[in-house]
């Protein structure tokens, strides 16, 4: 088993983290999940809703949490937003997985948030990777991994280094993963073959690095 695509909400891809709903976690054989409340539909936070994403986090098909995130343009209230990535990444501490993130026009909330709450021992991903060079270069330097799909800013991918290159599908049915990977290299000026190995060596690494965790608590 290969994993390559970080993020996807497209079942029957076993190549692919397929991201859920920690209330619709129903694993299938030979699946992995990440389970995470997403920005745009997030439930109050209280113990119940916790409870639900725990049980969901702590199942050993589930390799990663998430997606929550930051979206200053649709879903809940940003306050709730922020408390509920908080709790994303207290819970990813504890199970030893890393946390996919989505993010919408919010960079600098998410790396206050993250500052604020250190230290961290998993790594983080930042999913569907649209933002400029600028923005990329903020979530490097705070040590993120940057997750492209088929569109994305290419100044922003040209300057993203190889050991911290991810790619997806999202909820995209028209780009398969190849697809994606055949774009990214064009962009990069490689060859596909590269950007899919790439990937699945960053995923095999970030899934170590956040097991570490696991083993030393
Ligand atoms: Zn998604």
């Amino acid at each position: 088993m290969t994993l390559v695509d970080i993020h996807t909400h497209l079942p029957g891809n076993r190549n692919a983290v397929l991201s859920v709903n920690p209330a619709d976690f129903s694993p299938e054989p030979g699946q992995f999940y990440s389970v995470g409340w997403q920005p745009w539909e997030l439930p109050p936070l209280d113990a119940a809703h916790l409870d639900i994403l725990a049980n969901a986090a702590h199942h050993p098909q589930v390799i990663a949490l998430g997606e929550t995130g930051l979206d200053s343009l649709r879903g809940g209230s940003m306050q709730l937003q922020q408390q509920w990535l908080e709790a994303h990444i207290s819970l990813a501490e504890d199970v030893g997985k890393p946390l996919v993130v989505h993010l919408v026009r919010s960079a600098a909330t998410l790396i206050a948030l993250w500052r604020k709450t250190q230290p961290h021992h998993v790594p983080l991903v930042v999913h569907g990777m649209r933002s400029n060079a600028h923005v990329a270069r903020m979530l490097l330097d705070e040590g993120f991994y940057l997750s492209f799909g088929w569109r994305f800013n290419p100044a922003a991918l040209l300057i993203t280094p190889e050991e911290r290159l991810l790619i997806e599908t999202d909820d995209d049915p028209t780009h398969s993963i190849h697809s994606v990977a055949a774009i990214v290299a064009a962009a990069r000026n490689t060859h596909q073959e590269d950007i899919t190995n790439t990937a699945a060596v960053n995923v095999k690494r970030l899934l170590r690095d956040a097991s570490k965790v696991m083993q030393v608590s």
